[in-house]
């Protein structure tokens, strides 16, 4: 198990120099602590849990965003809604688990599946030329998109650097 903290740091709320860094730099933050508790616990019950790497967890108004390696989403689904909850209830807003992925595509795919887009590009905005990921949707899919436009682009921005944007078709 690999989380956004050392385990051990975690689990004895005694954070070591690199830990305590990262709570300082604003890359962690108690909410990393508290996810973490409860994922350790919930590994004690479903074993899977302890092949997970935790990422980084993305906050968004929508909820909290973790963002885990390829394959790890099912091994947090062995725990079922008992453990979203419990996560849920450890940091009061609501939790998705997210695989990441190294292509942006990719990730954008995943994320609003089940949802197909027509096509994922990049674009350049004007004035400046800055490139944006465009993902085009088909009109009647609209309502079916579980994130707004503006959580979907936090999460792509940090994780890929770009800001992204839905246009319908
Ligand atoms: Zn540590």
């Amino acid at each position: 198990m690999k989380l956004t903290l050392d385990r051990m740091c975690i689990t004895t709320n005694d954070l070591c120099l690199t830990c305590s860094k990262k709570m300082k730099s604003g890359e962690a933050s108690d909410i990393d602590i508290k996810v973490g508790k409860v994922i350790i616990h919930a590994s004690k019950q479903n074993k899977e849990l302890n092949k997970i790497t935790l990422n980084k967890i993305i906050l968004t108004p929508m909820g909290a965003f973790l963002i885990v390696n390829e394959g790890d989403k099912k091994r947090f689904d062995r725990s079922g809604f008992v453990l979203l909850n419990e996560l849920s209830d450890a940091i009061g807003t609501d939790v998705f688990i997210i695989e990441k992925h190294k292509k942006a595509e990719k990730f954008i795919e995943n994320l609003i599946s089940p949802v197909e887009p027509v096509s994922i590009s990049t674009v350049f905005i004007p004035p400046f030329g800055e490139k944006e990921i465009k993902i085009q949707i088909k009109k009647e899919d609209q309502g079916k998109l579980s994130f707004p436009q503006e959580t979907l682009s936090n999460i792509v921005e940090e994780l890929f650097g770009v800001k992204a944007h839905y246009s319908y078709t």
